[in-house]
């Protein structure tokens, strides 16, 4: 972990005037090499007439184009910043990103943002100020999604209900794009688990939080990097290292299908009892597929969170960082 005496000392007097303090932000890059320098300057002619000193990380999630060595090129160059490249020996996702970002920045409150700038950089001025305020946390949440086609709006909106409805968090409009102070990130590197859920942790590990609306923009270059497939996975996957909920499912709609057993069977036995008995083929069949059906559903939800326990013993490493540039 990077805090030692002097980031305690300088956050106790964040607030007093005249200390310099520093801004790391964190911009996971996949395949992003049209956006690198761009990134660079937009936040620069931002945060450099506010006075605010900075520090970008930027992860190379295990890029395919030359975002890495876009990056390389900036830290040689840049000399009012500082820059810091982290490159992954592959692609471990977005969440891997921030980690190794959060777990490698060394400023006094450090923010998570796109590096296709759809989170727009003069929000961060907001963000700052807040956090100069004394708040600990604090939260882009999306005023309007931006473009998005149908689809992926649709699968948005649903997934975010089901988090919603099973954590009690609103989560429809939040976003990745957050400001945190040195303390939560210290507390933040510290969660063991591997499979972490960045953007619902934040509002689980407390802390004194506010809330800054921003409109998506439109990527500055290249593609959005989520595939159908990838977005139903890191749906799964977030819902799952969230909330055990979908368990508690199984159990509720266990108890459901008893009820409806007892009807039928006190009716079959009725009619067995009158003399009809061979009537029910039917719901015998029914009951057949109902029942068949929930428990392979079952066993579906059990193998998924037995998987994750698996992977959470196995113990390994979030990601590899390959590779480390910095300049200064
Ligand atoms: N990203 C990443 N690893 C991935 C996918 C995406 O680090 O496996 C980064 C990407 O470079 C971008 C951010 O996560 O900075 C958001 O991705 P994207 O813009 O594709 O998502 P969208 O804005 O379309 O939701
Ligand atoms: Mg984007």
């Amino acid at each position: 972990m990077q805090c030692n005496g002097s980031f305690v000392l300088l956050l106790t007097f964040k607030n007093a005037k005249g200390l310099t303090t520093m801004l790391s932000i964190i911009l996971p890059t996949y395949n992003e090499e049209g956006n690198i320098e761009n990134a660079y300057h937009r936040i620069k002619e931002v945060l450099a007439p506010n006075h605010i000193d900075f520090e970008l990380v930027f992860v190379n999630d295990g890029s395919k184009d030359r975002s890495f060595d876009k990056i390389r090129e900036l830290a040689d160059t840049v000399t009012d910043a500082k820059i810091l490249g982290l490159s992954f020996s592959r692609n471990f996702g977005k969440e891997a990103a921030i980690f190794a970002g959060l777990s490698h920045a060394t400023g006094d409150v450090c923010a998570v943002m796109d590096c296709d700038m759809q989170h727009p950089p003069e929000t961060l001025i907001e963000m700052y100020a807040l956090w100069q305020q004394g708040f600990e946390i604090i939260e882009g949440v999306k005023h309007s999604r931006g473009k998005e086609n149908l689809l992926y709006k649709g699968f948005a909106k649903l997934f975010y209900k089901l988090i919603s409805r099973s954590t009690g968090i609103e989560m429809y409009r939040s976003s990745d794009f957050k400001m945190l102070d040195r303390k939560v990130v210290d507390e933040y590197v510290k969660l063991p688990e591997r499979n972490i859920f960045f953007r619902a942790l934040s509002s689980w590990l407390g802390y004194k939080s506010a809330i800054v609306e921003f409109d998506v923009q439109e990527r500055t270059s290249g593609t959005t990097k989520w595939s159908v497939k990838s977005l139903v996975k890191y749906a799964i996957g977030s819902i799952c290292s969230f909330t055990t909920a979908p368990m508690q499912l199984i159990t509720f709609s266990g108890i459901i299908f008893f009820l409806f057993a007892l009807v039928l069977g006190i009716q079959s036995i009725a009619k067995w009892i009158s003399g009809n008995a061979l009537e029910g083929f039917t719901t015998v069949i029914l009951l057949l597929l109902i029942t068949g059906s929930l428990i392979m559903i079952s066993l579906g939800i059990i193998g998924y969170y037995l998987a994750r326990i698996y992977e959470e013993i196995k113990g390994r490493p979030r990601c590899i960082v390959d590779e480390v540039v910095k300049n200064g």
